[in-house]
């Protein structure tokens, strides 16, 4: 740690230099001149040392000048610190002298301290260069020493001066204040005499030098008298004489009330030094009566305010009005200081009695004796009653004589009470009491304390109004407390009535709810009757009595009882309570009523889903209103959907309709919930699989009692099968009657060809035999030559064949017709030898006609009857050339196509019209019956074709009248 010695003459200078340097760290050394600076650094040599330079006994020039000399101390680095009258001489002079620095004032701390330490780090570092013997002559020096000397001496020599000049001054002013204060001083006694204030001025020794005129008016001339004597008619020093302080030099201020004149004073003692150095007290007197009085009464007013704020407190913090009365009188007494203050409220009796409420302070059965009304009597005259009738503030200024308070003087005086003062309690224009209060002295309420009085009347009655309101508002809280509990208890049940809770539950629930809902939890226990059963809360105990009961009513019968029991009898009851068991029972009954019905309809919901699920047809059912739509599982089935597969709606269903149906459908159900047209209907839906089915629909509606439908439900039956089947049935019934139709036709056919045919036959059956008779009776009865006996005989043979083969036919025809399914003679045949012995018979006998065969190919053998065949060709032939009676070519064709023999027999003869061939294969047709000059039977085409049908095969004819006719017939060839 770096020693520093600090020279300068002035202790100050010094002190703060040393506290910021041991502030920095460093060890302080200090020196007041040049001399002991150099002393003490011979004895401890320093690191550095810091000097000023205008110092006693060596200036810092001539100590730096000597450090520099000294061997053991010239290394040390020198700094000249100054604020004395620095000039660039002076810095100059200073580091001739060797000096390391010269830093002159003022300089910030930093700064400073950082120019001491870079000296410091040069002196350790060895970079200080060692102070070389000054330069200059020692005269040259001594010549600029001596010069900053002078420098700095006139310096001092000008301020000196100033000085100087400041005292002269000073001793100018100082005369003329002191003969100012002798003027003063002669003047002081005329304002003495002039003041308001008394003013008197004693010596030492208590003798009065001077009294003003104020005081000599009140206590008389002074002339010789001690201030005692004069003052406080006393023969010696009053033992509160103030002298030996003011004396003393203090000034004393006190108070003296003085019973000469009955006034008080406010008393300033001072000390007075007299010109000639003697010293005297002056006394001022300010007479302070009045003010003093005022005080008195502002005390009281502030006690009686006081007063008024305690009781406003406690009207703000009251709650309970008798605990309010009783306070604002203890208040009253106790901050007013008053003897007793009670209240008394109007009762609104016979008497108009008084009733005192509440009282503080000195009472002693006071009011006991005081039997008071409001009445205007004689008990009613005193200030209370009057206060009440007139709801003004009533006054006994002096009970002693006060011929009002007579009925109570007695007592009152026994008491110490001297005066009263009755204030009325009133609110909306009623006084319902009165606030009494006395004092011990006579008159004492003045007006401003009856305007505070009244004014904390005032208080007292809005403390009470508001007591009450808020009881009442209290109790209308309770109430609506107990109505939300009540609530609350009804609610609960009203939440669980809409659970499925079965009845048991439920019972339970309301009986555990209701205690608490009750005014009296505490005491209260529930239980319900229902059914015969018993349902109580949790501390029911039997034969319990006070409780309130309600009756459960389901349809006008008493179905239960609910009771609500009081372990002990309650204070008081209240209606709502059995209101609230009332409507607690009565929402019991609706939901029992609600029970049984969904009991009822759960039972029927039952019932229809066993139907809906048992029953092969599809229900539905839609809300009318709002078109929401349901399908039971077995809808879904017969539409080929899993049940739910899509959400229904009366849309999708008008889309399921079948175009064609959906019109009638809608139609339908309008009619039905419009008009109640009953629905039964058919229409087809279409399925999942694309295809549409038929069901027949049923449905009924509900209605409201407005007529208007609600619903309607329905159910659908697949018929699609049914309809189907009938379809087919009717078909088949329209077949066999058409049938039967046709047969009915062929019978009446057959009966009109039969007549025709009878005649036919009678005719061709009787022409031949006429012939025979004939010939046979001119035979028998004529001689005939022999050639015509031959010629006659042969048309008789001729006749008798024709006859016959009329009979074959009829025959063939009956048995053919008989022999249908029979097997015909299953023989070889050659068609082409058959068909040429058949021809030859035709051409002998048909000599006008042409014959033509025309074979494609050589015909194959074929299986049959060979009679029967060659019957069928001789029919051909036969009608060919009897059908063109004028000859032409008949031609025969047989051609086999695959399978079949086709032959074919075409004339040129008369041809037949599109009509007449219709009929043409039936039995005993003849196109042209009425032509008898064509024999025939009209059997040959239906004998032929029956033959060729037996034969498996099948014949037909194209013809064109007057053109000619072809006949075929197609066989089946014989397999293989
Ligand atoms: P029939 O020849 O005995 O009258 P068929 O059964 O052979 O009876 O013929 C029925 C009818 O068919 C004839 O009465 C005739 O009117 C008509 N018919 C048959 N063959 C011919 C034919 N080749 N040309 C015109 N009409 C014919």
């Amino acid at each position: 740690m770096t020693k520093i010695l600090i020279v300068d003459d002035i202790d100050q200078n010094l002190y703060m230099l040393q506290v910021l340097l041991e502030g920095h760290g460093y060890e302080v050394v200090s020196a007041g001149n040049g001399v002991e600076a150099l002393e003490k650094a011979r004895t401890d040599p320093p690191g550095m040392i810091v000097s000023d330079i205008l110092m006693p006994v060596m200036d810092g020039f001539t100590l730096c000048r000597e450090w520099k000399k000294d061997d053991q101390l010239k290394r040390i680095p020198f700094i000249f610190y100054t604020a004395t009258y620095t000039d660039p001489k002076d810095e100059e002079l200073a580091l001739s002298l060797g000096a390391e620095r010269f830093i002159a004032k003022p300089v910030e701390p930093d700064m400073f301290m950082r120019m001491l330490q870079e000296v410091i780090e040069e002196y350790e570092a060895g970079r200080l260069i060692t102070p070389r013997e000054p330069v200059e002559e020692e005269t040259v020096h001594f010549r600029r020493y001596s010069e900053a000397l002078i420098r700095k001496l006139e310096d001092k020599m000008v301020q000196l001066e100033e000085a100087n000049r400041a005292l002269e001054l000073d001793i100018v002013e100082r005369k003329r204040v002191e003969s100012a204060l002798s003027i003063e001083r002669d003047n002081l006694v005329n304002i003495l005499n002039s003041m308001e204030d008394g003013v008197y001025i004693v010596n030492q020794q208590y003798d009065i030098q001077y009294v003003n005129p104020v005081l000599v008016k009140d206590f008389g001339s002074f002339e010789g008298r001690k201030c005692y004597e004069y003052l406080h008619d006393r023969e010696e020093v009053c033992p509160w004489c103030k002298n030996q302080d003011v004396f003393a030099g203090k000034t004393v201020r006190w108070e003296w009330y003085s019973s000469k004149n009955q006034r008080t004073y406010d008393l300033i003692d001072t000390l007075l030094k007299n010109p000639d150095g003697s010293m005297s007290k002056l006394e001022i007197f300010r007479d302070i009566t009045e003010r003093k009085q005022m005080e008195e009464e502002l005390i009281r007013v502030n006690r009686a305010l006081l007063a008024l704020s305690e009781c406003n407190q406690a009207v703000i913090r009251a709650t309970e009005e008798s605990h309010l009365l009783h306070e604002i009188c203890q208040l009253i007494v106790e901050v007013g200081d008053y003897r007793l203050a009670w209240v008394g409220f109007a009762e609104q009796d016979e008497m108009k009695t008084v009733r005192p409420v509440a009282q503080a302070g000195f009472e002693e059965g006071y009011l006991d004796k005081l039997g008071i009304t409001w009445a205007d009597t004689e008990r009613g005259r005193g200030p209370t009653g009057i206060a009440i009738r007139t709801r003004e503030p009533a006054f006994s200024r002096d009970i002693l004589t006060d011929p009002g308070f007579s009925l109570w003087r007695a007592e009152a005086i026994k008491r110490g009470y001297a005066s009263s003062i009755a204030l009325p309690l009133t609110a909306s224009g009623r006084t319902f009491g009165v606030l009494n209060v006395y004092a011990v002295e006579p008159d004492a309420f003045d007006y401003k304390e009856v305007k505070l009085l009244m004014e904390l009347a005032d208080d007292l009655t809005y403390g009470i109004m508001a007591l009450r309101t808020r009881a009442e508002r209290e109790h209308a809280e309770w109430t609506l407390s107990e109505r939300v509990k009540e609530l609350t208890c009804l609610y609960k049940v009203h939440r669980e009535m809409q659970e499925q809770l079965h009845i048991d539950e439920l019972c339970q629930r309301i009986v555990d709810h209701l205690v608490p809902a009750m005014q009296f939890p505490e005491i209260a226990v529930s239980m319900i009757e229902l059914d015969n059963q018993r349902f109580t809360s949790e501390r029911y105990t039997e034969g319990l009595s006070h409780g309130l009961h309600a009756e459960i009513r389901l349809e006008g019968e008493t179905r239960g009882h609910l009771w609500v029991y009081y372990v002990e009898d309650r204070p008081f009851s209240i209606p709502e309570e059995q209101e609230f068991l009332n409507s607690l029972t009565e929402a019991l009954g609706v939901w029992l009523e609600r029970k049984r019905t969904e009991e009822e309809l759960r039972a029927s919901e039952e019932r229809f889903d066993l139907a809906a699920k048992g029953s092969n047809d599809g229900l539905w059912d839609r809300d009318v209103t709002t078109d929401k739509e349901w399908w039971s599982p077995r809808y879904y089935e017969l539409l080929g959907y899993e049940d739910g597969e899509f959400k229904v709606t009366f849309e999708k269903y008008k889309e399921l309709l079948h175009p064609e149906d959906r019109d009638r459908a809608l139609k339908a159900e309008k009619d039905h919930l419009e008009k109640r047209v009953p629905f039964d209907i058919q229409y087809r839906l279409l399925t999942k699989s694309g295809e549409y089915r038929c069901f027949r629909a049923r449905a009924q509606a509900l209605w409201d009692e407005n007529d208007n439908p609600i619903r309607i439900a329905g159910s659908i039956q697949d018929v699609t099968e049914l309809v189907k089947y009938r379809i087919e049935l009717e078909s088949l019934v329209q077949e066999r009657t058409s049938e039967l139709e046709d047969a009915l036709e062929d019978l009446k056919d057959l009966d009109r060809l039969k007549t025709e045919f009878l005649s036919t036959a009678a005719h061709e059956l009787r022409t031949p035999l006429t012939s025979i008779r004939g010939f046979s009776e001119i035979m028998l009865t004529r001689e005939l030559d022999e050639t015509r006996k031959k010629r006659y005989l042969t048309f008789i043979s001729q006749e008798a064949t024709q006859l016959g083969d009329i009979i074959d036919d009829l025959l063939d025809v009956s048995r053919l017709e008989a022999i249908r399914g029979l097997a015909l003679k299953q023989e070889p045949i050659d068609m082409t030898k058959l068909i040429d012995e058949v021809l030859t018979l035709f051409i002998e006998s048909s000599p006008n006609h042409n014959f033509q065969i025309k074979c494609t190919t050589e015909l194959p053998l074929m299986r049959g009857d060979s009679f029967r065949l060659s019957q069928v060709v001789k029919n051909l032939l036969s009608n060919a050339v009897k059908f063109s009676p004028k000859g032409g070519t008949i031609t025969i064709r047989s051609q086999v196509i695959p399978g079949h023999l086709e032959i074919s027999v075409q004339d040129e003869g008369i041809g037949m019209t599109p009509e007449q061939q219709v009929h043409l294969f039936e039995k005993f047709y003849r196109a042209d019956a009425s032509n008898t000059s064509i024999s025939g039977t009209g059997l040959g085409l239906a004998v032929s074709k029956l033959i060729v049908e037996l034969h498996g095969g099948e014949t037909w004819a194209e013809s064109e009248y007057g053109v000619g006719s072809t006949f075929y017939v197609k066989l089946p060839l014989a397999e293989g």
